[in-house]
């Protein structure tokens, strides 16, 4: 689990950097805090080639949300942060070492009808992902704050990362946690935010996506029905739907997934994050 302690810290006089974690695990969010003595413009923080706004946690204090994408390799990495302090530019970094961490392999023996699809099929797919990674483009201002809360009540989450070989097919690894639960369970929202998505989708069913700003996404999917509306503001603790089995699912459970600055991570691990 991770610590609150700053794992690594860099000093250039005016901004000064800490991270959860300095040598997070294949999957893992980090967050990033910056220090500053006087105020800080145009604050970002560049991870894996793409600057992200941050949230001013108080005066002079600036939290960002990292993560290392599941499809990642370990190794070195840096996260930095830049901003303005009066006109001239600061800069401030952190070395990480990314870890290795294993999955399991999930084979799957299906049905041909329910493992393969026809041509107007895959388009509706494909459609669908596009539509869905254009919402994930979309950069608001940071709305989510630590700790997140667990989506249900009752969280037993399994099959993070599984690697999935259906009928002999290496196929995309589970980029979320799948929980059994008994159809109608509550689902509720894991922190402020906004709907991004509110939908079917043929996989994912009655699906909900949640923007909690600054590159912050939670994926609710397979719900036997929803409660909200795209582009209505919610609170965290808002009920959201109910779980079912719509799309493509064999019984009735949540599909919660969690999208930050630099790739899907561990949903487990993120609500693991302390408060401060
Ligand atoms: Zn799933």
């Amino acid at each position: 689990m991770l610590v609150a302690v700053p794992a690594f810290a860099a000093q250039d006089g005016t901004l000064s950097i800490a991270v959860s974690n300095g040598a997070p695990a294949i999957g893992d969010p980090v967050i990033v805090e910056i220090a500053a003595c006087r105020p800080v413009d145009n604050l970002v923080l560049r991870w894996k080639g793409v600057a992200w706004p941050m949230r001013e946690a108080a005066p002079g204090r600036y939290e960002g949300l990292i993560g290392v994408d599941l499809e990642d390799r370990e190794g070195p990495a840096t996260v930095t942060a830049e901003g303005y302090v009066d006109g001239t530019m600061f800069r401030a970094e952190a070395e990480l070492t990314i870890s290795p961490r294993e999955f399991p392999v999930q084979e799957l023996t299906l049905p041909k009808e329910m493992a393969e699809f026809d041509n107007a099929t895959l388009a509706r797919i494909e459609s669908e992902a596009a539509e869905l990674s254009r919402r994930f483009s979309r950069v608001t201002p940071p709305r989510w704050r630590t700790p997140f809360l667990p989506p249900v009540e009752e969280y037993r989450p399994a099959n993070f990362g599984a690697r999935r070989v259906i009928n002999g097919d290496p196929r995309m690894p589970h980029s979320a946690v799948d929980i059994r639960l008994p159809e109608g369970t509550p689902v509720r929202a894991i922190a402020d935010g906004r709907i991004a998505f509110a939908g079917e989708q043929f996989f994912g069913g009655r699906s909900v996506v949640i923007d909690h700003g600054g590159g912050v996404f939670s994926v609710y999917y397979h719900l036997k029905e929803y409660v909200v509306a795209e582009g209505q503001d919610v609170t965290r603790g808002d009920r959201i739907g109910f779980v079912g089995a719509t799309g493509r699912a064999t019984g009735p459970h949540l599909h919660f997934g969690v999208r930050v600055p630099g790739g899907r991570v561990d949903p487990t691990r993120l609500l693991a994050l302390p408060g401060r």
